[in-house]
């Protein structure tokens, strides 16, 4: 094949048919069960004001690097950029549209990054996700978790650890600060000029390295866990004795700090252990108690979580579950009369809500049947001069072993619904 003229940009790309179809089939279950949970889908737009984002924190990758930002036309022109995220985008809304508390929101599609590309790791990748804004209950917390638990369980993936931490609040989180920065730069000179930089921006942040030459410093400095106050050691505890009530198993990580500036209390983890340590977040979340007010809206606690589409299909084939989803199309029109049968035939069988396809071109019926058979679908109706004349179709199993039948017109339908 001649070199494209274009290709997807980096960092994108194609999601085709049939792994268009499992990606929908995921989508949907997720909807099915957050709105079972009593989620309502919030859509927002795809790009924001860019002070939306950096509310997050100015000390995130995500908002100083991975921006992708630019002017509108106007005068003068708006700094927006593409949503990073989804989080801030629902607190703007909440700040905006004021929705009776507690507001549970869920959503999907399209988020972007302007990340080094590798294997799980995109410029525009996708994430479904659920937000509660307006309680700070930990029944809230446990509820969160227990829905991302499940909805991985649902896809029949085994092997996925759940990773819990508290990040303390305001009341106790400065003096745990203190005694991060206190001992990371007494240890300075034995962290990587990255995480020395990444001190003097955010001491929490050197937690999250993964370099070799950090781990030694990291291993040995304080942790948050150390410095709850009792009102959040007290929140702690209820998340997990809900888990453990539902028998959801997690384990502690006192250093998970994840990426976001923003989360207080509660923060979690998926890691999927079929792949391989760069990629194995498969989702995360956390409590943000200060997102909506820092968003110019009332103070309103909120936690909630993002899964990563496209980890979670990485996932799923390195556990070789959730299968691409059948063809939708149940029968291949066969026509080869010249005639508009095969165009009848394909709109009854969609009237009766069987999926029908058929082939173009007036081919031959060797060349039809070879497309019947690569469009996937079990059954084919076949229209040759002699059904014509008789007003019948012959139905041909493509996959099983139920032949060939031939049927009159009326009981096409009846003998389909039988076959599939
Ligand atoms: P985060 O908002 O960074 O916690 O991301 C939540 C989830 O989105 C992660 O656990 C990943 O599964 C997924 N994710 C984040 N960044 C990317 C990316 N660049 N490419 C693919 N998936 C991503």
């Amino acid at each position: 094949m001649a070199e494209p003229t274009f290709r997807a940009p980096k960092g994108t790309r194609d999601i085709l048919p049939p792994e268009s179809s499992r990606r929908r089939a995921l989508i949907d279950a997720f909807a099915v069960r957050a709105s079972q949970a009593g989620f309502g889908e919030v859509m927002s737009p795809i790009f924001e004001d860019l002070g939306v984002f950096k509310r997050l924190g100015e000390s995130t990758d995500v908002v100083t690097k991975e921006m992708f930002d630019f002017f509108d036309k106007g005068d003068p022109p708006q700094h927006l950029a593409l949503r990073p995220e989804l989080t801030a985008s629902v607190c703007r809304a909440y700040a905006e549209h004021r929705p009776t508390p507690p507001w549970k929101v869920w959503y999907e599609g399209p988020q972007f990054r302007y990340e080094q590309p590798q294997a799980g790791r995109y410029r525009q990748f996708s994430q479904v996700g659920v937000e509660t804004l307006g309680s700070d209950d930990p029944q809230v917390d446990v509820d969160t978790i227990v829905l991302g638990w499940r909805f991985y369980q649902s896809l029949g993936l085994s092997q996925v650890t759940l990773l819990l931490n508290s990040l303390g609040d305001a009341s106790c989180r400065p003096a745990y600060l203190d005694a991060l920065r206190s001992y990371l730069e007494a240890n300075a000179e034995n962290l990587s000029p990255q995480s020395q930089t990444t001190l003097e921006r955010n001491p929490l942040r050197v937690l999250d390295s993964k370099r070799a030459e950090d781990q030694a410093v990291i291993a040995a400095a304080p942790l948050m866990v150390d410095f709850l106050s009792d009102e959040t050691a007290e929140h702690f505890a209820a998340v997990r004795s809900g888990l453990d009530q539902v028998g959801v198993p997690y384990e502690i990580s006192p250093r998970l700090v994840r990426g976001l500036d923003y989360y207080t209390r509660t923060t979690f983890e998926f890691a999927a252990e079929a792949l391989t340590s760069a990629q194995n977040a498969v989702g995360g979340g956390g409590r943000y108690d200060g997102l909506v007010e820092a968003l110019g809206g009332p103070s309103t606690p909120g936690i909630g979580f993002a899964l990563g589409v496209d980890r979670i299909l990485l996932a799923c084939d390195a556990e070789g579950v959730f299968d691409t989803p059948a063809a939708a199309v149940k029968v291949f029109v066969v026509d080869v009369t010249e005639s508009n049968e095969g165009l009848k035939v394909c709109e009854q069988l969609r009237a009766a809500g069987i999926g029908a396809d058929r082939a173009y071109g007036g081919r031959s019926m060797k060349a039809q049947m070879k497309v019947a058979d690569r469009s996937g679908a079990p059954l084919a109706a076949i229209i040759g001069d002699d059904e014509l004349a008789s007003g019948e179709i012959t139905v041909r199993d493509l996959r099983g072993d139920s032949g060939q039948h031939r049927v009159s017109r009326d009981q096409l339908v009846a003998t389909i619904q039988r076959l599939v």
